[in-house]
């Protein structure tokens, strides 16, 4: 148990949330699959071997309390693993360039749904940015989820990973910060081949630049385009 608040709701919290969704890492790496390894990589230690989906390593010490990580979040949840298994299984397969169209991953209410994409990576970004104790405020990010409603400071972009071709899952690179911009500004890549999702969280006073193909539930489309992805570390 945490003796600290949830993050979201400010409740006393029991609960550790999941730094990658189990049904990712599933899909990608099937149940009984022994030729794969998984490994994890993030600022404190480099490619730390996991020993299945439910490793203690895929979760962070992040205070949420069980309505928030499951309930309330849950819609969220489906909708990226809706959004996430399309593009998975999409045939042709993705590709650098590919538009996605919101309703033809969601049959009805897309919008709600890739608003919920959305608010699951908001829920992301917050637990990333408390786990690495950075100092930027996650309260937009909180306020949204509580709300359901967009975070006007939280872009996504979905483009096309490198085949890596080998069982390695980068579920956080380091949050992309600097002195001059680490209280405002904090960039986050989430990578499931072949997918990779970046996050770009702008607080008032930040000039970092958006990606050219971000995505934000006000831009009043749900219509993705995919990138290549070219700046990994
Ligand atoms: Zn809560």
């Amino acid at each position: 148990m945490s003796d600290k608040p949830c993050w979201i709701c400010g409740d006393p919290s029991g609960s550790r949330e999941h730094a990658s969704k189990k049904s990712d890492v599933q899909l990608k790496f099937p149940k009984g699959t022994k030729r794969h390894r998984l490994f994890r990589s993030d600022s404190l230690r480099r490619n730390r071997l996991l020993q299945g989906a439910n490793a203690d390593a895929l979760k962070w010490d992040v205070p949420v309390c069980p309505y928030c990580n499951t309930t309330r979040t849950q819609p969220h949840d489906r909708a990226w693993e809706r959004l996430s298994a399309w593009l998975h299984a999409a045939n042709p397969p993705i590709r650098a360039g590919s538009v996605i169209r919101g309703d033809r991953v969601f049959a009805q209410h897309a919008r709600r749904q890739m608003l919920r994409v959305h608010l699951y990576f908001a829920k992301q970004m917050g637990c990333r940015i408390l786990h690495v104790q950075s100092p930027i405020d996650v309260a937009p990010l909180a306020t949204a989820i509580l709300g359901e409603r967009a975070c006007p400071e939280l872009f996504l972009t979905f483009d096309k990973s490198e085949d890596i071709g080998i069982a390695t899952i980068q579920i956080s690179n380091f949050p992309n910060v600097s002195d001059e911009f680490y209280r405002v500004t904090a960039q986050w890549t989430y990578i499931i081949d072949p997918i990779a999702v970046t996050l770009t969280y702008r607080l008032a006073g930040s000039t970092f630049p958006l990606l050219a193909n971000s995505w934000h539930p006000r831009h009043g489309t749900t219509r993705l385009v995919l990138g290549p992805i070219t700046d990994q570390p």
